[in-house]
């Protein structure tokens, strides 16, 4: 079948839209009609390793135009949302922990299935796609079963794409990964899609003090607004020192979603004892990271990775699907509508920080 898509043929060159092939399914495979797909810092950093020409895209929603002879769990005409691709059979996968799939890499920055095959091709020449086993930078995305959710009927799939990467990361975070208590004290590092997806949800989980760092006053400005009880300017002094007085001690859980060392290293300092640290991010450069194994270990602190905020996506996306509903997640508030012919524009407003969370309208 033909579709449109941005193909990317240089790291540093443009998104170009042009037509290309679908070609036939596998028998777990589906192709959803997207009607949006958010654009996630993950595309932008990746433009350089993975293999090109390719098409990126991975916070797709849409609905379900065509399965394949296998597909059980979804039916033509289904709205769903696309998630990272998992194998679904590894021990992660069967013990509950997809995010942490033994195929994560591969599957997800290969540019292709796999076996190494694709199902994009333009004039006969095979085209890198399946990444994140979706590429929804398209008017139509192969995906599997196992990737897309099916969501309500009257969900409202342009708002919701990001669900599948970007804002389950930073919610899952703080619903899945850090269990935060009603109650309790959270710093958040990074104030950005991720981070202030997290800050909506631990207002919605109760936490008594949210604090939140950043370096950009307005984004400080809409997380107070979203929930924050402080923020902090990271410009202004020692930030750990100033989160520790402002929550009387420090906190029982800090975020950190800028992947700078500097808030890394405060982050953990933020902590009160016995405090956990959960982070979604490595920091710039995977250089060396100030970890200080005394205050780890005489603080009995805990240091947490977090990938896809350990969603289970078919359980967890429906869930924030329905606290978007229930107005306990403002998600609209992070979010800037873009012309899919204007993609060049809504990248370059992600790279700047103009847009929190850029998606693109297909149609
Ligand atoms: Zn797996
Ligand atoms: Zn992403």
């Amino acid at each position: 079948m033909q579709a449109t898509a941005a193909i990317l043929r240089d790291p540093k060159g443009p998104f170009v839209i042009e037509p290309i092939e679908i070609g036939d399914l596998r028998r777990d495979e589906i192709v959803v009609r997207v009607v949006a797909s958010g654009i996630c810092h993950t595309d932008i950093k990746f433009r350089d390793t993975v293999p090109k020409p390719v098409v990126l895209g991975h916070e797709g929603a849409g609905i379900v135009e065509k399965i394949g002879a296998d597909v059980t769990r979804l039916a033509v005409g289904d709205p769903v949302v696309l998630t990272f691709g998992f194998c679904g059979k590894c021990p992660s996968c069967e013990s509950g922990a997809p995010a942490h799939c033994a195929d994560h890499h591969a599957l997800q920055f290969k540019g292709a299935r796999l076996d190494g095959t694709t199902a994009l091709s333009q004039n006969g020449a095979p085209l890198h796609g399946a990444f994140f086993q979706q590429s929804s930078f398209a008017t139509h995305a192969v995906a599997t079963e196992r990737n897309a959710i099916r969501v309500a009927p009257d969900a409202p799939l342009d708002m919701l794409g990001p669900l599948g990467c970007g804002i389950q990361t930073g919610a899952g975070a703080i619903l899945n990964s850090l269990n935060v208590a009603h109650g309790s004290k959270v710093a958040f590092f990074g104030a950005g899609a991720v981070g202030l997806s997290a800050v909506m949800a631990a207002a919605a989980a109760g936490a008594a003090q949210i604090v939140a760092v950043d370096v950009v006053p307005s984004r400080l400005e809409l997380a107070q607004e979203l929930g924050a009880h402080h923020v902090l300017d990271a410009r202004d002094g020692d930030v750990a020192d100033r989160v520790r007085d402002t929550t009387g001690g420090g906190v029982h859980y800090a975020l950190e979603t800028a992947a700078v060392e500097s808030s890394f290293a405060a982050a953990i300092a933020s902590l009160t004892q016995r405090g956990v640290c959960g982070f979604v991010a490595s920091p710039v450069g995977r250089g060396t990271t100030p970890i200080v194994p005394f205050d780890m270990l005489i603080n009995g602190k805990t240091l947490c990775g977090v990938v896809q905020g350990a969603s289970v996506p078919h359980v967890f996306i429906p869930r924030l699907v329905d606290m978007i509903a229930a107005g306990r997640f403002p998600l609209e508030r992070l979010v800037s509508w873009y012309d899919f012919a204007d993609i060049n524009q809504a990248v370059a407003d992600a790279e700047s920080g103009a847009a929190i969370k850029p998606i693109l309208r297909m149609n």
